[in-house]
């Protein structure tokens, strides 16, 4: 695909306009000034994107996610924490099949395609039903199992690792779009026997992984009075932060945790739209930044966020942060677009992605910028974290293949999947009111 006459965000953060992009195949072929009248393009190519008034940039990766809760979406607002959990989530998620698990996520995959994101970190449950998902829409993800337990939890009995141990085969006939990580759900779920037995079976399976990280208060409080270490030290002395890892939320860390944290080269995640829902508090990206720590940015599940928009995740992210820290020039767009990316990219141990670049995959968005609320534009990329939201995505392509594009998906039968959604929301809602 030839894309003509188009703005983009290229390496290094910068602005150009009126330029040509080719992909060919999975990859970005070549990036140059655009010297040619889109009617010529179209007489030598065929297939050709006009453009005019749009801003190319390198697809969204949304790193901490737990996708099929878009099946929850809405179940058991206006309560707290606890009461949403324990009386909401958690006993419609125990109804929740595998093939339940597969409509949620392509409903999540759908919406995350619609707003521009290539690829997923995911955490859940009946995982298998997220692989099918992925493997059909075309999108990337890196997914997991979040494993809990006890001191009697034995993990080559879990169902944690019946699933890890497939994912691991499933994702070999995935063509490079999944990748298996290993996964703990959180400190406060789980023992530190397990902790450790974890940390040895994905150092020996060579996995990434992926954990929740100081997310409230009281599990950050409880876990010093417990072991008399943050959950950081705690984890870093288990053994668990010697693959790279990913962290999500991580608001509550203090003192040696950021030291611990760059020194493992641990990822963190932020996620704003969820933090303030659930009124958790803030985490301080700034200090993330400073202290050399590879910042990312997720939507978290759609029940506590209550969508999958990364555009208005970072927005959100910059302008908390600069408001916090009284600095509206703390972050450029090129740096918060390298947090929902390249960070993201980097993060899931995929090199060649990420980036606007020949020779890097085509994982691409196009944002529109026709619409009223961008008139008149000075500067395409200054309109992104600013002026954008996810239904100004026109098109997003993942690995040269476009799989969202004005409106219409090509992998996904949207109204199927909104049909089947309200069956199995009508089902677990029937079964939890007997
Ligand atoms: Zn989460």
């Amino acid at each position: 695909m030839l894309f003509h006459n188009i703005s983009l965000i290229g390496a290094g953060g910068l602005t150009k306009t009126n330029m040509n992009v080719r992909t060919e195949g999975v990859w970005i072929t070549s990036i140059g000034p655009c010297n040619n009248s889109l009617a010529e393009a179209r007489r030598v190519e065929k297939d050709v994107f006009d453009g005019t008034g749009k801003l190319l940039i390198p697809g969204f990766f949304n790193n901490h996610s737990h996708v099929p809760m878009t099946l929850t979406r809405g179940y058991g607002e206006e309560l707290a924490l606890y009461d949403w959990l324990y009386k909401r989530i958690f006993p419609f998620e125990a109804l929740l099949t595998e093939d339940d698990v597969y409509w949620g996520s392509l409903l999540g995959i759908a919406e995350m395609l619609r707003g521009g994101t290539v690829s997923f970190t995911d955490m859940y449950m009946r995982i298998q039903g997220i692989f099918r998902a992925v493997v059909e829409s075309g999108i990337k993800a890196s997914l997991s199992n979040g494993l809990t337990g006890d001191e009697s939890t034995v993990l080559r009995e879990t169902a944690w690792y019946r699933e890890t141990e497939q994912m691991q085969r499933d994702a070999k006939t995935s063509h490079g779009l999944v990748i298996a990580n290993a996964s703990l759900h959180a400190q406060y779920t789980s023992a530190p026997s397990l902790v450790r037995a974890l940390a040895d079976y994905a150092r020996e399976n060579e996995l990434r992984m992926h954990v929740h990280l100081s997310e409230t208060e009281t599990e950050h409080e409880e876990c010093k009075e417990r072991h008399g270490k943050t959950p950081a030290r705690y984890f870093a002395d288990l053994g668990l932060f010697d693959v790279p890892t990913t962290a999500a939320h991580a608001i509550f860390i203090e003192g040696e945790d950021y030291d611990i944290i760059r020194d493992k080269g641990v990822t963190l995640c932020h996620m704003p739209s969820s933090n303030l829902k659930i009124g958790s508090g803030l985490a301080d990206i700034k200090k993330w930044r400073d202290h050399s720590i590879r910042v990312t940015v997720g939507t978290d599940g759609a029940g506590s966020n209550n969508n999958l928009d990364m555009i208005e995740e970072v927005t959100l992210a910059s302008y908390l942060a600069k408001g916090i820290h009284r600095d509206p020039i703390l972050f450029t767009t090129g740096e918060l677009l390298a947090f929902a990316t390249r960070n993201g990219a980097l993060a899931q141990g995929r090199d060649d992605t990420g980036l606007l670049e020949p020779g890097f995959r085509a994982d691409l968005t196009v944002i529109d910028m026709n619409a009223l609320h961008f008139q008149p534009v000075y500067d395409y990329g200054t309109s992104l974290f600013t002026n954008a939201n996810a239904s100004d995505v026109a098109l997003t392509m993942v690995d040269g293949r476009v799989l969202y594009r004005d409106g219409a998906f090509t992998t996904i039968d949207i109204e199927k999947v909104i049909w089947n959604v309200y069956r199995v929301r009508d089902e677990k809602l029937a079964k939890l009111r007997v």
